[in-house]
């Protein structure tokens, strides 16, 4: 991505745009013209002031100023200078009030934008380091856009201001003018170099930080693995070791960026002293060359700007790569939903043939799967970790869709079905339940937020939640604390499946919902279960098979395909691997 398609890009994101960017470079222009007028009053000035009689090389100005007394010509022109500035002024800080504006948009839609591509493309990012960076993109790199922004911004008005200024000195004199050209050429190759280090030092800066942000958040995770096996010395060395490298690359970057202000400054004065060996040889006189050093001298500043905002852009260019790339990755839906209506399932889901992989190249999870889920019943998946069950409930809930063959409902291929409407019909609940740090009330009002105070109280009754939530410290508006920690496991689980209640699904799909439960709460989830489940059609992943004695149907599966299907009893009687595993699990149990 190269610089030019970043400003545009950055451009693009800010409201108005097509007002926005004449209006600053038309400020740029009439800022750097009034500045000019300004400077260029010098040589009248100047001339005033020695006596001589003011030559400009515009007879008509001439003549005008003929027409004032000598002893006011002087005042004129530096009220005139006076004048000039002031407007200038002004106009800059209009032009700066639009860059701030725009630099503010750009930081508040990148936040906004990959929140909201994250939340509703449907990508999934179970791999801690991706997010990370996304956390990073919204709550850090979203700034150094904005930054980015404003030195797009800078680098027109510079650039503009440069050009009008050197018009002018050209207009003053060309031969003095060739000789800093000259010698500027010299300095604009440093800067280049210096230009192209920022920007191999920009990289391995952002990399640090990547590494930084993902290893604080892993910590962050892990704190109770990290105390459980005595690493704090290590987590907490290895991240002092990440910030080092973060905070070396920050400052070689800053020093990098403080170069061309010094620089300029430096070579600047080189300039002016070889312009004054060369000047007495120049015919033009003392007034013009005053007025060439204060143009050139002004021209530092918009050339040191021009400078220095290509350095930054060019530091800010990975980061800004970063965060399109994440943009571009989440613009489109990672599932297209389909148009077709869903009011309700009659018959029940088919799966044909599905084969599913996590990524291209990776082994298949699921082989050839073919099964049939009756709408009403209850159907239990079992097996083996690693058998692909949590995958083929992904398949159900349409958080992803099969590589090959077909998920039906009713005869229809799930991918028609508008996405939204089946996932309204639909809950799921799994092991590790995830609660909002909100109220209990509100953490159940997310399976439906339109449920009124007895709806919650049949969901949490049927959940048998009802007794614990009364005996909270605040009842119903207790704060359940970041993920649910202030809940013991069993209690964020009933609040997990009053929340599916609430919603009143027709498909329910609970993939190992109760393994975190001990055994007391687990019978009382199931017989809240069974209550609940009358006449809906429901998919139960569990590990201990005891609990699903009482399926319409029992799915065994291994590898990623249908070994035995059957009633309890058809399986049991017929003495095969399902028969072997309730046997080992019951063995197991007597045991303990
Ligand atoms: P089960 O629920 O039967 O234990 P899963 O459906 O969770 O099985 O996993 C089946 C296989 O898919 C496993 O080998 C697992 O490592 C792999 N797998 C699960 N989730 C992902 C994922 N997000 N990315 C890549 N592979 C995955």
């Amino acid at each position: 991505m190269t610089t030019l398609s970043t400003a545009r890009r950055l451009l693009g994101l800010i409201d108005r745009e097509r007002i926005v960017l004449p209006l600053v470079i038309g400020l740029g222009v009439l800022g750097a013209l009034l500045e000019s007028v300004g400077l260029y009053l010098f040589v009248p000035l100047v001339q005033g002031l020695s006596g001589a009689p003011i030559r400009l090389p515009f007879p008509a100005v001439n003549a005008w100023i003929a027409g004032f007394p000598p002893d006011m010509r002087v005042g004129l022109f530096a009220g005139l200078i006076v004048v000039c500035i002031v407007a200038k002024n002004v106009l800059a800080y209009l032009c700066a009030v639009l860059w701030f504006s725009a630099q503010s948009q750009v930081v508040h839609k990148v936040q906004t934008r990959i929140f909201e591509q994250l939340v509703r493309s449907g990508a999934d990012y179970a791999a801690d380091s991706a997010r990370a960076t996304r956390i990073s993109a919204i709550a850090s790199e979203s700034w150094k856009l904005g930054d980015a922004t404003v030195a797009v911004f800078r680098t027109i008005v510079a650039v503009i201001t440069c050009v009008i200024f050197a018009g002018l000195l050209f207009v003053i004199s060309w031969r003095l003018t060739l000789l800093a050209l000259a010698a500027m050429a010299i300095a604009a190759a440093i800067l280049f170099a210096i230009t192209r280090t920022a920007q191999k030092v920009g990289e391995d800066s952002l990399a640090a930080l990547n590494t930084f942000g993902k290893h604080a958040w892993e910590s962050f995770n892990a704190l109770r693995t990290i105390r459980a096996f005595g690493r704090e010395s290590y987590e907490i060395e290895r991240l002092r070791r990440h910030s080092e490298d973060v905070r070396r690359g920050a400052m070689r970057q800053e020093m990098l960026w403080a170069l061309p202000w010094r620089f300029g400054e430096v070579s600047a004065t080189l300039i002016v002293a070889a312009l004054i060996l060369t000047v007495g040889r120049d015919p033009q006189g003392l007034a013009l060359f005053v007025a060439f050093l204060a143009v050139l001298y002004r021209m530092q500043a918009p050339l040191r700007e021009a400078l220095s905002a290509r350095v930054q852009m060019n530091g800010l260019q990975p980061v800004a790569a970063q965060v399109f790339s994440i943009m571009d990755e989440t613009a489109r839906p990672v599932l297209v939903s389909g148009s077709r209506a869903f009011a309700g399932m009659k018959d029940g889901i088919r799966l044909e043939n599905v084969r599913f992989r996590y990524a291209e190249g990776e082994a298949e999870v699921l082989r050839g799967l073919t099964l049939d889920i009756p709408a009403g019943k209850t159907t239990a998946i079992v097996g083996p970790s690693g058998a692909g069950k949590s995958t083929l409930i992904d398949l159900l809930a349409r958080f992803r869709d099969p590589t090959d063959g077909v998920v039906r409902v009713d005869g229809v291929d799930l991918r028609e079905f508008d996405l939204a409407q089946w996932r309204a019909h639909m809950s799921i609940m799994s092991q590790d339940v995830f609660l909002f740090d909100a109220s209990v009330r509100d953490n159940v009002l997310y399976g439906d937020a339109t449920a009124d105070d007895d709806a919650l109280s049949h969901a949490a009754r049927i959940a048998r939640a009802d007794a614990f939530i009364e005996a909270l410290p605040e009842g119903w508006n207790t704060r359940v604390g970041d993920r649910g920690g202030r809940l013991s496991g069993g209690q964020r689980q009933r609040i997990a499946l009053a929340r599916a209640v609430v919603r009143n699904p027709d498909l329910f799909l609970l993939d190992e919902a109760t393994n975190a439960l001990d055994a007391e709460t687990e019978r009382a989830f199931q017989a809240a279960l069974a209550e609940f489940s009358r006449g809906r059609t429901l998919v139960v992943v569990a590990h201990r098979l005891a609990t699903i004695e009482a399926a319409d149907q029992i799915v065994m599966m291994e590898a990623g395909v249908v070994i035995e299907s059957g009633s309890f009893a058809d399986l049991i009687g017929k003495r095969g691997r399902f028969w072997r595993l309730y046997e080992a699990q019951r063995l197991a149990t007597a045991a303990e």
